[in-house]
């Protein structure tokens, strides 16, 4: 398999040359040069694999140039139950006639961003080992994509993070998570600023490209091809659990705010996986309800970006959206670029053509957003009607769920966090304390680790060089 960029101006990259890279060099997205199909055949065969062999099968047919029998090893030691919890790795819970929820939350962090976060922790051992190379992860985080990261590179020998939060801002659960980790590789840093300060610092650091390369500094996000990748996996995973049949369509519904996690079923579905509708919910931050509703693409100033109780989907723009964009337009890399680099450089927005509106459905997206009121009206529904209690993420896509449902069609609700980590909002919600897994019991006892910084890039900068210094 080769990698194109979005934008067109890069050669040709194999898997592990775009794997420690972050944007191609054009500043477009890396995409595989075209979607193996997966056949009925095929399918039916996959029927009754494990997780680690289904996701061995499907990262093989994208990764050629890691010997199958290492690669089979990383995934092994990746999906485990010991780490996920249980032996499907990604259970279905059956919520009424025809709408299940599928679990993707019983990982270390008990969010979904374990699911990719753990396998990359170990394809980047590996292949830093492979090249006797050393990196410097550094990443801003509001709360999730931190503690993820953190938790997949910790005791990693060649790998070091440096993580920013904004200081005392986020919950009580994620700064436990977090500060507690007493690795010497994991360096928390709580910056005297909110999450934008953080992200600019991170943007800043890697803009200094001699910084950058002398210091080997690298990132996670979420536009990075290998996690995009791992989370294809659990769409099949949760076809296959929830049919007995490959004649029978299935439709996710999906909490979004990069557009990741959809993304990684858009590339599920064209691939052949036989997904009906891919249901994109949004909370009040409905950049991406708007685009799909309306063909409009318009960036949100961050002062236009509402805090609300679904924070993990609080963005105002959707990095990862140039993918979709790029299949949509025929993979039309002139396009994209115009699109992404010219109109929303300049006027931080664009409109597709009417054409291209009117092809969106031919890609199974339908949208919809979900308010605070709705969600909290969501959550007391499931803890009524179905016995579960869900997250405020996993709510605002069984919310916009139940508007789409089809007669005859399946539809799995991702879930993409414990209800644990936003304990005030279930409070609010429903009266009682969120079940905390007896592994993390005592979490917010535990003796911290961080240290708090200015709002400043040089002060960023200066601890980086100390400690990186001090393991020479
Ligand atoms: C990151 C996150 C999301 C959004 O996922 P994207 O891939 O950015 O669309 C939704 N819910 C939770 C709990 C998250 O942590």
């Amino acid at each position: 398999m080769r990698y194109i960029s979005t934008r067109g101006g890069s050669n040709e990259r194999r898997f592990c040359e775009i794997l420690l890279e972050g944007l191609a060099p054009d500043g477009g997205l890396y995409m595989p040069a075209f979607y193996p199909r997966i056949d009925e055949g095929t399918l039916q065969k996959w029927r009754g694999l494990s997780y680690p062999d289904l996701a061995f099968q499907i990262l093989s047919l994208y990764i050629d140039d890691i010997p199958p029998g290492d690669l089979r090893r990383i995934v092994e030691k990746t999906y485990t139950v010991e780490i996920f919890g249980s032996p499907e790795i990604v259970p279905l819970k059956p919520l009424g006639e025809g709408l299940s929820l599928q679990k993707l939350s019983n990982g270390p962090t008990l969010a979904f961003k374990d699911m990719a976060m753990q396998l990359l922790g170990n394809l980047f051992e590996y292949e830093l080992q492979r090249r006797r190379e050393t990196l410097n992860i550094l990443g801003a985080t509001s709360g999730d994509t931190g503690s993820a990261a953190e938790y997949a590179m910790r005791g990693k020998k060649a790998i070091r993070v440096f993580m920013l939060s904004p200081h005392g801002r986020m919950s009580a659960f994620q700064q436990a998570q977090m500060y507690s980790l007493q690795d010497p590789n994991i360096h928390n840093i709580a910056i005297e600023g909110v999450f934008d300060d953080c992200q600019d610092i991170v943007k800043a650091v890697s803009a200094d490209l001699e910084f950058k390369h002398r210091y080997r500094v690298g990132t996670v996000n979420s536009i990075n091809w290998a996690r995009l990748l791992a989370q294809v996996v659990y769409y099949f995973a949760g076809y296959l659990q929830a049919t007995g049949s490959n004649h029978e369509r299935v439709s996710f519904a999906v909490p979004s705010g990069n557009f990741g996690n959809i993304c990684a079923g858009h590339v599920a579905r064209m691939m052949g996986l036989p997904i009906g509708k891919l249901i994109l919910a949004t909370n009040e931050n409905d950049v991406l309800d708007e685009f799909f509703r309306t063909g409009d693409y318009r960036v949100r100033k961050n002062h236009e970006t509402f805090e609300t109780s679904s924070p993990s989907m609080d963005i105002s723009k959707a990095s990862n959206l140039e993918r979709f964009i790029f299949d949509l337009s025929g993979r039309n890399a002139t396009r994209t670029r115009q699109l992404f680099s010219a109109e929303l450089g300049r006027h931080g927005r664009f409109s597709v053509t009417p054409e291209e509106y009117a092809r969106i459905a031919e890609f199974g997206f339908v949208s919809g957003k979900s308010t605070h009121a709705e969600r909290v009206a969501t959550i007391q529904n499931a803890s009524r009607h179905y016995s579960v209690t869900i997250d405020p993420h996993t709510a605002d896509g069984l919310k916009v769920a139940s508007e789409r449902l089809t007669p005859g069609v399946h539809t799995i609700v991702l879930e993409t966090a414990l209800p644990v980590k936003f304990a005030d909002m279930i409070r609010e919600a429903t009266g009682c304390d969120a079940v905390c897994p007896p592994s993390l019991a005592g979490l917010e006892q535990l003796p911290r680790r961080y240290v708090v910084l200015p709002s400043s890039v040089d002060a960023v900068k200066a601890l980086l060089i100390d400690r990186c210094n001090a393991f020479v």
